[in-house]
């Protein structure tokens, strides 16, 4: 096998998903924007020409993570990720302000994203950290 062959198998088998160098589970990956987003004093990140990926893992200080495995940790970060805080006032949808308590006990919160979803009215892709819908961390009803 040529090294140019497996080189560009191993980015393409890298791209999406990568292991948190903490907690060893796969996560899948962010767009520099959301990350720009989210941590403090964006202008002094060195972001590097490399995926970047969200550990959504509660037990793990880790946020952000390259491909690199450098770590961008929950200190790092002028967001609060609602899915890393198990309190009841962390937020659950950023776009619209739910918290995880009113996720659970207010079905209207729920109906109400989906429908914004639908029509577009949101913006998860940046305002979530994790880059995607914030309806699959509404607790399932
Ligand atoms: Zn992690």
């Amino acid at each position: 096998m040529s090294k140019c062959c497996s080189g560009a198998r191993t980015d393409r088998d890298f791209a999406k998903r990568h292991l948190c160098p903490m907690n060893g589970k796969t996560y899948a990956s962010v767009p520099f924007s959301t990350i720009k987003y989210h941590i403090k004093a964006p202008w002094h990140w060195k972001e590097k020409t490399q995926p970047y990926y969200f550990c959504d893992d509660p037990e793990c200080d880790v946020v952000y993570f390259g491909l690199d495995n450098s770590v961008i940790k929950k200190p790092a970060l002028r967001t609060l990720v609602g899915i890393k805080e198990k309190t009841d006032h962390s937020l659950v949808c950023y776009c619209f302000g739910i918290t995880r308590k009113e996720a659970r006990d207010d079905s209207e919160a729920k109906a109400f994203v989906m429908n914004e979803t639908e029509k577009k009215a949101c913006a998860c892709a940046t305002r979530n950290p994790s880059g995607r819908c914030c309806l699959k961390d509404f607790p399932r009803s």
